[in-house]
């Protein structure tokens, strides 16, 4: 097993960065808040099959958790991280404290307009705010090659790759397809807040999401008939409190009513103390 090494700072993740670079290495970052599960270690295996040297960011931002929301009670099991990172082959864990990444008021902020005002950016008034800004800031700081998102977070993959196409930002966005458990269920950080009665009710979310792709693919194109079917599956696990079904073009992430083409099927709900999101993409062909 290689050497891995934990960096806290700014100043020594940039050293590490940079010998690798001047080794000639493509280096890959893949974003965390930690709590790694199966879901994170598909991203970084994507990119240590990609990159020669694989950054880690392991950081709770504090800047896109809802004003009340789960900041303080968020899992930090670091230890654990780091073991799960050296076993996949991670070169350097970045793990900064809140006072490293914002050392001052922080005045300069990201906003990706439009794509942010539909699906859970209606719910999170701030939160794409916070993640477009951190991970513009990790970005600058790491200066990957290869920066690697799960499709699991579908809205916030979205809002990364148009940032940076706006902004001109010198790396590139690879999307990962969602892990789930055989139930369906996505694995999230957050599903450690559930029960396992809730986490059964938590798998009608993958169920109702299979409906919608049945619908498309048996030729049904209006959305308010398929989001009424998933509202029903859903109505069916009593824990959930449906937040949001919603159908969108994958790109602009824009409700629509008539399905064709490349669709997202997104849903939230809350689950006891638990916000769960999901989706699917759906290729609905020329209807
Ligand atoms: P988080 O630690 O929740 O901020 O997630 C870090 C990255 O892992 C994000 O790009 C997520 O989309 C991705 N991710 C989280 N859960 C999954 C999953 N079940 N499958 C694939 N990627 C995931």
């Amino acid at each position: 097993m290689r050497k891995m090494e934990v960096a806290k700072t700014i100043e020594s993740v940039r050293t590490l960065v940079k010998a690798a670079r001047s080794r000639g290495k493509k280096t890959g970052l893949v974003p965390t808040m930690g709590a790694l599960h199966i879901g994170h270690i598909s991203l970084i295996e994507a990119a240590v099959k990609k990159c020669d040297f694989v950054v880690v960011s392991i950081f709770v931002n504090p800047t896109q958790f809802d004003p009340g929301g789960d900041f303080e009670k968020y899992p930090r099991p670091l230890k654990d991280d780091l073991e799960i990172c050296k076993k996949a082959g991670v070169d350097v864990v970045f793990a900064p404290t809140p006072q490293e990444i914002y050392p001052q008021q922080n005045l300069t902020w990201v906003n990706v307009e439009k794509l942010t005002e539909q699906l859970c950016g209606r719910f999170r008034p701030g939160h794409f705010r916070g993640v477009a800004t951190v991970c513009a800031k990790l970005f600058n700081i790491v200066k990957p090659d290869i920066a690697f998102f799960g499709q699991k977070d579908a809205q916030q993959a979205i809002v990364i790759k148009r940032m940076v196409a706006d902004l001109n930002m010198p790396v590139e966005i690879v999307v990962c397809p969602t892990i789930r458990q055989p139930d369906g269920l996505a694995l999230s950080s957050r599903n450690q807040y559930l029960t396992e009665q809730q986490k059964k009710d938590a798998a009608y979310v993958y169920k109702s999401l299979q409906e919608c792709r049945e619908m498309i693919d048996a030729g049904i194109t209006d959305s308010k008939t398929i989001i009424a079917k998933m509202r029903e599956i859903l109505n069916q696990a009593s824990a959930i409190k449906i937040e949001y079904i919603s159908i969108v073009d994958a790109e602009m992430a824009q409700p629509i009513d008539h399905v064709a083409g490349t669709v997202l099927a997104a849903v939230a709900v809350r689950i006891g103390s638990a916000r769960l999101i999901d989706n699917i993409l759906v290729d609905a062909g020329r209807q």
